[in-house]
């Protein structure tokens, strides 16, 4: 890991980490350090935080944890990086097999909960946007649901190195969106990452009884952008609901700069 400020290599001393250049940042009781250099409060809050991990924990995307898992460990990296990795869900899964791990987040909330549960990997509060380690210092990061950094991703990764995307698949989700809007279209499909060899695409799909639709609602995108009338025929689903979790698990490879 970097220093967010000067960029050198950041030693643990104690409890904390500091550069050469004496910039400290102080590891939280959890295990986390905070390397954002905003202070405000930023990413997701403590609410969507506790949703998230509120569905999560019912089981319904175990079925992805356990595909990427797979994936990964097969790859045999020594070191792994979960890119937005929230609340670690799927993050402390995949590194129980890797050497050294890292998950990087803005939300502090979901970063202290990651922590909590996973002692093997360091966790960090920071921007994807400016990643704090070396170039070509990783061999395989995750992008699950969040923005891609094509240019930090490129710079971090090794030579080769290997990058796998989930995006929601084009069915992804469509019950609930059939309860939540007039017409439904189905998801685009994933777009190309710059400077990146797509090697594999795997759609992986299933139909899970919901119980409480409204913890699932609270994690999407839809809990904000959704009519009024939507969240309320959301509210009176108090029997569940049948959705679907289709998603789009891509593989990329570095390209060779020459
Ligand atoms: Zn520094």
């Amino acid at each position: 890991m970097n220093c967010p400020i000067c960029h050198k290599p950041l030693e643990k001393s104690g409890r904390s980490w500091i550069c050469i250049n004496h910039h400290c940042f102080d590891q939280a009781r959890q295990g986390y350090v905070n390397l954002s250099r905003k202070q405000k409060k930023t990413g997701d809050n403590e609410t969507m935080s506790a949703a998230r991990t509120k569905f999560l924990e019912t089981g319904a995307y175990a079925f992805l944890r356990d595909a990427l898992k797979e994936k990964i460990t097969a790859l045999h990296p020594e070191t792994f990086l979960d890119l937005g990795c929230g609340e670690g869900y799927y993050t402390r899964e995949i590194a129980a097999s890797v050497p050294e791990s890292y998950g990087i987040d803005l939300s502090k909330p979901s970063i202290a909960h990651a922590a909590a549960k996973d002692k093997h990997t360091q966790y960090i509060v920071g921007s994807i946007y400016e990643l704090p380690f070396d170039d070509a210092s990783i061999d395989v990061m995750t992008s699950i649901f969040t923005p891609i950094p094509d240019r930090e991703i490129r710079r971090v990764l090794k030579n080769q190195g290997i990058l796998i995307t989930v995006t929601p698949g084009r069915e992804h989700h469509n019950e609930l969106k059939q309860v939540l809007y007039e017409t439904v279209r189905p998801n685009d499909d994933p777009h190309p990452v710059e400077g990146m060899e797509l090697v594999d695409t795997q759609e992986i799909s299933q139909k899970v009884h919901v119980d409480d639709i409204w913890s699932l609602l609270e994690m999407t995108p839809y809990r904000y952008t959704s009519p009024k009338e939507g969240l309320e025929r959301v509210q009176a689903c108090t029997d569940g609901l049948d959705v679907t979790f289709d998603f789009v698990i891509q593989t990329w490879r570095k390209k060779h700069n020459d």
